[in-house]
């Protein structure tokens, strides 16, 4: 390897060292290599500084080999175009990371109640003409339907998570439609994605409206649930989705609330009713949002608030100074486990089986 070579990949491997999780190539094998979703383009092979893969052409394939002593450097994983390892495509760009707690202790709350608060005080200083939320179809318990709220009273009985998609994009182009000016809208960031598009796209509506004006306020999100699937899931457990309290998805456990009783599964038992759109998700915290909201990151009755905008900092800041939350900055292990997170979402649907 000519000097130069030999010291420029020097050079990107100290970078690595200093500022990212290394993994080595045994990682790129399992995940990338023996799936099959490996394009055979020979970038770990030709930027391993230890010259220890080779590109193995079997059947007629190009499949990237170790012959030598890796020495986990990371290099090799960094760069393959198939795998996700930057904060900032994991997670997205923030400006400050926290865990938050409402100090409203009535009503509703998923977690620490952040987004209620956040919505509350947007609409209590009409920096928000509406907020859309998804509430429970009183016909339906359970089903969500979006709802655009006026009156900051309304918001605690909407509180709490609906594991189920809700056009929350719908009602708040109908608030467009009635003239609402400035709409706050909570979405997952299937919901949110949507919305910027209307924003960045030449010819979406914020593009076309300028006196329409929206706010974001992401949910992380792992997956949501099919509702027929998720009535017949528990049904088969003898539970009536009517009796259910509270529904909670944390540390890889599904739990229901029922008059004071909890039952659990592990997530995974509920793949079959796990929405189909969901396994080409790859965005777990929203990063399209001003505000993400979520509880990976923080103990039990906080949200992990993500402030991504300078937007999203004034509303958390001036609802910190209102009295409505408490704060706290998050620590760098809990940005940890987000990402870790984040990753996993990224490249779950590697799993999924190829058609071919
Ligand atoms: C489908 C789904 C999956 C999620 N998965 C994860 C996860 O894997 N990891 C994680 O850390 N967090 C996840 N969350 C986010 C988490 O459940 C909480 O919503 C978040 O932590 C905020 O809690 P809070 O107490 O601050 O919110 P609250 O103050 O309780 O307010 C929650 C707000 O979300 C709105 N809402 C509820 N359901 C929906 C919905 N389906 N669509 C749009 N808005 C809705 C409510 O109307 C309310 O305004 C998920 C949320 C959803 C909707
Ligand atoms: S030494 Fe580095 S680039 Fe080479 S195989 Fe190991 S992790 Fe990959
Ligand atoms: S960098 Fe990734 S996609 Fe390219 S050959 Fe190596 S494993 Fe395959
Ligand atoms: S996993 Fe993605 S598509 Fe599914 S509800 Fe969450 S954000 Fe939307």
């Amino acid at each position: 390897m000519s000097p130069d070579v030999q010291q420029s990949l020097s050079r990107g491997q100290r970078w690595l060292k200093e500022n990212t999780k290394r993994h080595a190539f045994r990682k790129l094998d399992k995940e990338i290599i023996q799936p099959g979703i490996c394009t055979e383009c020979g970038a770990c092979v030709s930027n391993c500084p230890v010259e220890v893969l080779v590109g193995d052409r079997t059947s007629g394939r190009f499949v990237p080999t170790l012959i030598g002593k890796c020495v986990s450097c990371g290099m090799c994983y960094a760069i393959c175009p198939r795998t996700k390892v930057l904060w900032s495509e994991l997670v997205g760009e923030f400006r400050s990371a926290w865990r938050v707690k409402s100090l409203d202790e009535t009503g509703k709350r998923q977690d620490g109640g952040a987004v209620t608060a956040f919505l509350t005080y947007v609409l209590d200083q009409s920096i928000a003409d509406g907020a859309v939320v998804a509430c429970q179809d009183p016909k339906s318990p359970w089903l969500p339907v979006a709802k655009l709220v006026t009156n900051k009273t309304k918001l605690p009985e909407c509180g709490g998570t609906i594991y189920t998609h809700a056009p929350v994009v719908q009602e708040m182009m109908r608030g467009y439609r009635k003239g609402f000016s400035t709409i706050c809208v909570v979405g997952t960031s299937c919901s949110i994605d949507a919305i910027d598009n209307m924003q960045k796209h030449p010819a979406g509506y914020f593009q076309m409206d300028m006196g329409a004006d929206v706010i974001k306020i992401g949910l992380f999100c792992m997956e949501s649930f099919d509702y027929t699937g998720l009535v017949q899931f528990l049904k088969d457990d003898g539970i009536d989705i009517k009796d259910v309290d509270k529904m909670a998805i944390s540390s890889g456990k599904f739990r229901v609330a029922i008059s004071g009783n909890e039952r659990e599964w592990s997530v995974g038992d509920l793949n079959l009713v796990a929405a189909k759109s969901c396994s080409y998700c790859q965005d777990l915290t929203c990063k399209n949002a001003d505000i993400s909201c979520g509880n990976i990151g923080s103990e039990d009755g906080w949200t992990t608030v993500l402030i991504r905008t300078i937007r999203g900092e004034h509303i958390f800041q001036e609802t910190l100074a209102a009295g409505l939350i408490e704060a706290n900055l998050l620590e760098t292990k809990s940005l940890r486990i987000i990402e870790k997170s984040a990753r996993f979402k990224a490249i779950r649907h590697y799993k999924l089986s190829s058609s071919h």
